[in-house]
């Protein structure tokens, strides 16, 4: 188990995560199994179905009440194994927070990714707070270091692209 996500803060936010799903139980942590990729469907309201697809790394937005859009970066997919023996699946999130400011040539807006030592905001969510795919498009803030293969993980920066356009 990555070394970030051990800890008491991590066995915390996933008691809240289940509390969500309505399970109160007390959980065992030794059952976690790791995915890089989840792939599943969720029902519309005029009874169709969406398939959402979600790989660690991704930018997703996620549903919440007093927020209009919020988005999270998927830091991990886990599968946690509940006490009736049922495996369920959650996300580890990086909350993206808007820095109310815009890049001036692109006219994008700016978000930062969350502080790993900022416990402000939980961190793992049930699967079904992401039940639709994304009409937002993120770019890296791309710094020297980055690579074709790999992004500069110490900038965490990211440009929100106004002109992504939602094909219908
Ligand atoms: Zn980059």
């Amino acid at each position: 188990m990555p070394s970030k996500l051990s800890g008491g803060a991590f066995e915390k936010d996933l008691i809240h995560a289940y509390e969500y799903l309505g399970k109160t139980a007390a959980l065992l942590f030794n059952t976690l199994e790791f995915y890089n990729y989840i792939a599943y469907s969720v029902k519309e309201d005029n009874g169709g179905m969406t398939r959402i697809h979600v790989r660690v790394g991704d930018i997703v937005e996620v549903s919440e009440e007093q927020e209009e859009n919020a988005y999270a970066q998927v830091k991990a997919i886990i599968l946690h194994k509940y006490n009736d023996k049922k495996f369920y699946p959650f996300f580890v999130f990086d909350w993206l927070s808007f820095t109310n400011s815009h890049n001036n040539l692109l006219q994008c807006a700016l978000y930062t990714l969350q502080n790993q030592t900022n416990r402000q905001w939980r961190c793992i969510y049930p699967i079904n707070f992401v039940d639709h795919n994304s009409s937002s498009h993120f770019l890296h803030a791309c710094s020297r270091k980055c690579t074709l293969r790999q992004h500069d993980s110490t900038k965490r920066l990211y440009l929100k692209s106004e002109f992504f356009y939602k094909a219908v």
